[in-house]
């Protein structure tokens, strides 16, 4: 039988995974087929229990099932731990679950700079953002600032990891967009100010977890600023590479998986 993998959201229709991860399986010469799961909440426990005794190796899990995804795993990694949720389920052959997040160090990775010692601005307290978040303390950055659209949950999030809140974005070396802000067209201006960037000193680096078609209104703002800017997308192939690792055990190929997200 041939060795499947897939991707668990709900919607899944656009997603860019199996594009990616197709090309990957092609360019290593692994006969692997990776496909959409779309999955509701109510079905989601069962159908991953399902996988491993229907051909799967691996799935990735998108939104809304990163926290069942961590409850359902009979093990779990340190980074899916840490991080509370997670988006890499693994399954062996005798059909035990093992979660990981592979959203954090992806992120770390397509960073490309180590933020040790330096002042990191998150905005946005959703599971991507706790992902960000987590993964910046542990790697040492100096100062981890939390901003969310509703306060209570950068508190809350903020609280949880041992970093701290702010009401109003601060200047930061890093900043990192982890809202929604910019996956539906709107305009740059007024996603600008939603996320209270406009008064910001200049950030060495803006890595901006959204990506779409057109230019998103933050990596627009980080180019106008002269950021080094980091996109949604390098985000996505990076958690895809290191998932891909961790199911097959081959070194990935970086600049197919690459090319393959990109061309969508
Ligand atoms: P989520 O859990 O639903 O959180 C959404 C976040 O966006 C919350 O912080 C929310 O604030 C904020 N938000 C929504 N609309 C806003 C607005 N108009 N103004 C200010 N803040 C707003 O979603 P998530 O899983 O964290 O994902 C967040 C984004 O990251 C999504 O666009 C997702 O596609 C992207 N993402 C990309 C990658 C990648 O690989 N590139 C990986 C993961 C996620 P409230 O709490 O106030 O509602």
């Amino acid at each position: 039988m041939t060795p499947l993998a897939g991707v668990l959201g709900y919607p899944v229709a656009h997603s860019r995974s199996p594009a990616m991860h197709n090309a990957a399986f092609a360019a290593v010469a692994l006969d692997w087929r990776y496909v959409k799961l779309p999955v509701p909440p109510s079905l989601f426990v069962e159908t991953v229990r399902a996988l491993p005794g229907s051909g799967y190796r691996g799935a990735n899990v998108t939104i809304p099932h990163k926290l069942s995804a961590l409850e359902v795993a009979d093990s779990a990694t340190a980074a899916a731990r840490g991080v509370g949720a997670a988006n890499t389920l693994t399954f062996a052959a005798e059909g035990a679950i093992e979660a990981d997040n592979t959203d954090a160090g992806g992120f770390l990775d397509a960073l490309g700079e180590s933020p040790r010692g330096r002042r990191a601005l998150v905005l946005g307290a959703g599971g991507a953002g706790r992902a960000v978040a987590w993964a910046l303390r542990e790697e040492g950055a100096g100062e981890v600032l939390i901003w969310n659209r509703t306060p209570e949950r950068a508190e809350d999030l903020a609280r949880e990891l041992d970093l701290d809140a702010v009401v109003a974005p601060r200047g930061a070396d890093i900043v990192v967009n982890a809202t929604s802000v910019g996956l539906d067209a709107v305009e740059p201006a007024e996603a600008v100010c939603a996320l209270g960037l406009e008064p910001l000193d200049a950030p060495a680096v803006v890595v901006d977890l959204v990506y779409a078609e057109r230019a998103t209104p933050v990596v627009a703002w980080a180019e106008r600023v002269g950021a080094r800017v980091v996109d949604g997308l390098e985000v996505l192939v990076r958690q895809g590479v290191r998932s891909f690792e961790r199911w097959t055990g081959q070194a990935p190929p970086l600049d197919v998986m690459r090319a393959a997200a990109r061309e969508g």
